[in-house]
């Protein structure tokens, strides 16, 4: 069997979805690799890194006859309509923003797998892609958020008196907002977290942190939060504005599935923060945390500068694809049995991510909303 491996076609992104480290797992499983040239070289992967792979000088030639596609991002529309009928694609695809692609799919009988739909079971923890990603990037705010401070994060004792550690507040504390707070208390800060999932206590406490208790309890489904009502945003907002003044770093993370991010910093909260304090915020895809955000932009509100990277993933695309392509290899060896790709539809690992088969939507596409 054929396993194509895409050079990633939207700008800005340097992940690759498959290293040369797992070539000899691929192999196991029956399947040999063809990577399309070029196509690890911005996450640090020479084509000649890839020895047991076949190297591609075209898209057409990378997809003859391969039965199986990995790809970072949903493929452009051109790809698509070189790769083989009854093939599978696997990669983060969201084509519920995509309805032409989606289409595409299904008249060229081409089964997708959305890794970002994969429920989020403790079997497939080894296929979470959104997990290891989200863990990457918030090792980086703190670092990224270091940088634009006019001030250290650890206490320092110096020949002429000490400078005092920075606070760090980390609002929503999923995957990504825990690393951000485990890396800023190893950078020296005193950090501080919030969430509206109460289980998020004890994380928050387990690496170093203060937990803000605002009395909310807003667990939602599949381990997720819900969108808070009207009297929960005004508990909170009323708990949280001295913590928001008093910090000289801010990370916001917080998301609802299915939903624009919600508001977690309004503008008479940030005209109330320190001269010279920075908010990064991850939210910024899906919309930002804050007022005044602006996707991919950094900005100034008042006192405080608002960092709103778009790109923080692929500035990490060598560990990011490693991580990734260890999530794609788990769900290979989900889906290749005995060297061919089987599906089983009671498998809820299956059933749950697979979007498109046989030319039939087979399950109404959703995921994270777009903002
Ligand atoms: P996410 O990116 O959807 O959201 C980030 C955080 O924002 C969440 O912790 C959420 O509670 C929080 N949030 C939402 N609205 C908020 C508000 N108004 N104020 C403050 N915080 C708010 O979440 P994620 O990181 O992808 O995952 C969330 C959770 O899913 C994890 O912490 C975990 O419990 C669960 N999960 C389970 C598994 C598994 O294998 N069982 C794997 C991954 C994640």
């Amino acid at each position: 069997i054929k396993i194509a491996v895409l050079k990633e076609h939207l700008a800005g992104e340097r992940r690759v979805a498959m290293i040369p480290s797992l070539q000899a797992r691929i192999a196991k499983l029956g399947a040999r690799l063809s990577l399309r040239s070029g196509a690890g070289l911005e996450a640090g992967f020479s084509d000649t890194s890839y020895e047991a792979a076949d190297i591609a000088s075209s898209d057409a030639e990378l997809l003859a006859n391969a039965q199986v596609v990995l790809a970072v991002h949903a493929p452009s529309a051109e790809i698509v309509a070189s790769m083989q009928p009854g093939s599978l694609l696997i990669g983060l695809l969201y084509l519920e923003q995509t309805p032409e692609l989606l289409e595409q799919l299904c008249q060229r009988r081409i089964t997708a797998y959305a890794v970002e739909r994969i429920p989020r079971v403790s079997r497939a923890q080894a296929m979470d892609a959104l997990s290891s990603q989200a863990t990457l990037v918030g090792y980086l705010a703190p670092l990224l958020g270091a940088l634009e401070l006019p001030r250290i994060l650890p206490m320092m004792t110096t020949a002429v008196g000490s400078l005092r550690a920075a606070r760090v507040l980390v609002m929503g504390l999923g995957v990504a907002g825990l690393q951000a707070l485990a890396t800023a208390r190893r950078l020296g800060a005193v950090t501080e977290g919030y969430d509206v999932r109460p289980e998020t206590k004890e994380q928050a406490q387990s690496v170093g942190a203060r937990f803000i208790e605002t009395g909310v309890d807003a667990r939602g489904e599949g381990g997720y939060a819900r969108a808070l009502t009207a009297e929960e945003q005004a508990a909170t907002h009323a708990a949280l504005t001295e913590h928001i003044a008093q910090a000289d770093l801010i990370i916001t993370t917080a998301n609802v599935p299915g939903r624009a991010a919600p508001r977690l910093i309004d503008r008479s909260q940030i005209d109330r923060m320190k001269v010279g304090s920075v908010i990064v915020d991850l939210a910024a895809e899906s919309g930002g945390n804050c007022e005044g955000t602006v996707p991919g932009q950094t900005i100034q509100v008042g006192p405080a500068k608002i960092v709103a990277p778009m790109d923080l993933i692929s500035r990490l695309a060598q560990h990011a694809s490693e991580l990734y392509a260890k999530n794609l290899a788990a769900i290979l060896d989900l889906v290749l049995v005995d060297g061919a790709v089987k599906l089983d539809f009671a498998d809820e690992l299956i059933a749950g991510a697979v979007v498109t088969h046989d030319g039939n939507i087979v399950s109404p596409p959703h995921g994270p909303a777009p903002a």
